[in-house]
């Protein structure tokens, strides 16, 4: 891959990975071991038993929603991490070592398979 396209796509890389540092702030806490854990959201005083439960939901919704995102953030850090390291290895498929396509990585900068080897997750 030439630098052109190499930088084209670590400033989209930087991008999605400010946004995702944003969002990841508004739902949860990064503890000791550097994880991002969902923060509940603020107590109210007079919350009753169904209101209790209401929040437990939404709480187990924001860390499935954190547990997203920090993946997505970690595939992305990972890319990144590629590049400053090792530049070659940017844009391959981790399967079949064949180039990603252009195409593909558009789409998603982030990618680590080709299209054959796409991974369920993405
Ligand atoms: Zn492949």
């Amino acid at each position: 891959m030439n630098e052109e396209s190499l930088n084209k796509y670590k400033q989209m890389l930087l991008d999605e990975k400010q946004t995702l540092e944003k969002e990841l702030e508004e739902i949860g806490v990064k503890n000791k071991i550097g994880d991002w854990e969902a923060v509940p959201e603020k107590t109210e005083q007079e919350a009753d038993e169904n209101d209790l439960a209401d929040k437990f939901e939404d709480y187990e919704e924001r860390s499935a929603m954190l547990n997203s995102l920090e993946d997505r953030y970690n595939s992305i850090e990972s890319a990144l991490g590629k590049i400053e390291s090792d530049p070659g290895s940017y844009g391959v498929c981790s399967v079949c070592h064949n180039p990603i396509s252009t195409e593909r990585l558009d789409a998603n900068p982030a990618a680590n398979t080709c299209k054959i080897h796409m991974e369920k997750s993405e």
